[in-house]
């Protein structure tokens, strides 16, 4: 009985706190980035400058041990999921879930904007773009930054989540309908300004509608999925 108990703890620790790749070989986490993602990047080797290297972007980026069951909820809750894209959220929530499989702790920090948030962010310059023509007002973009590092990552570790989330995107691009497909841009492409976090869904400048402000929609990762698949028959 006691020994039952020490393993159902252990096996808890295990993946909620030490992270699921904790313990195993490292070559095992970046054998899988490589097969399963096709995330490149180059073996350990000592080092002396700091100009990135994917290997050390992806291992500062294993932080899931961070991700305490108070922290990931309070993580998932941030976001407001009214009037988004369905096939958008559904992508963040895989793209997070996947993340998380390999270690990495994500959140998405803004997905719809009213327009009343769009207006003050515009103003403190966080946006360059006024209601009702901005992306997240429209439920058209979702930003995704780290639950440690926030926005404070290296090039190449933004590069390393943005070559996982068009992965992620395109498997599920060939798995959905065609009615559910849509095409996806990160502001990690952009100049000015860049905008690493930023993914919208193209061509979503096409259909801007005003639409009254709802009490908030937040959702647990693991809700969001379910009730997505089963509004989207996916
Ligand atoms: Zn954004």
């Amino acid at each position: 009985m006691w020994k039952a108990i020490v393993r159902i703890a252990s096996v808890v620790w295990q993946r909620y706190f030490a992270g699921d790749y904790a313990g195993r070989p490292h070559t095992e986490f970046t054998r899988d980035l490589r097969e399963e993602l096709g995330v490149e990047y180059n073996p350990p080797a000592p080092r002396v400058d700091d100009d990135g290297g994917a290997f050390l972007a992806v291992d500062r980026l294993r932080a899931l041990s961070y991700l305490t069951p108070e922290a990931r909820r309070k993580d998932e809750l941030k976001a407001d999921w009214q009037y988004v894209h369905p096939g958008l959220a559904l992508w963040s929530a895989y793209f997070i879930k996947e993340c998380r499989r390999h270690g990495i702790p994500l959140y998405v920090h803004t997905a719809y904007r009213t327009p009343e948030e769009q207006q003050a962010a515009y103003e403190r310059g966080v946006s360059g773009t006024r209601p009702p023509r901005a992306a997240h007002v429209q439920g058209m973009a979702v930003d995704i930054v780290h639950s440690r590092f926030h926005w404070d990552l290296t090039g190449e570790e933004w590069a390393t989540l943005h070559r996982i989330g068009l992965n992620v995107h395109t498997r599920l691009m060939q798995a959905w309908p065609a009615k559910h497909r849509f095409q996806i841009k990160c502001g990690i492409e952009w100049r000015n300004p860049w905008d690493p976090a930023h993914w919208e869904v193209v061509g979503w400048q096409d259909n801007i509608r005003d639409r009254p402000s709802l009490a908030p929609m937040r959702r647990p990762i693991d809700t969001l999925v379910a009730n997505l698949r089963a509004h989207m028959g996916v």
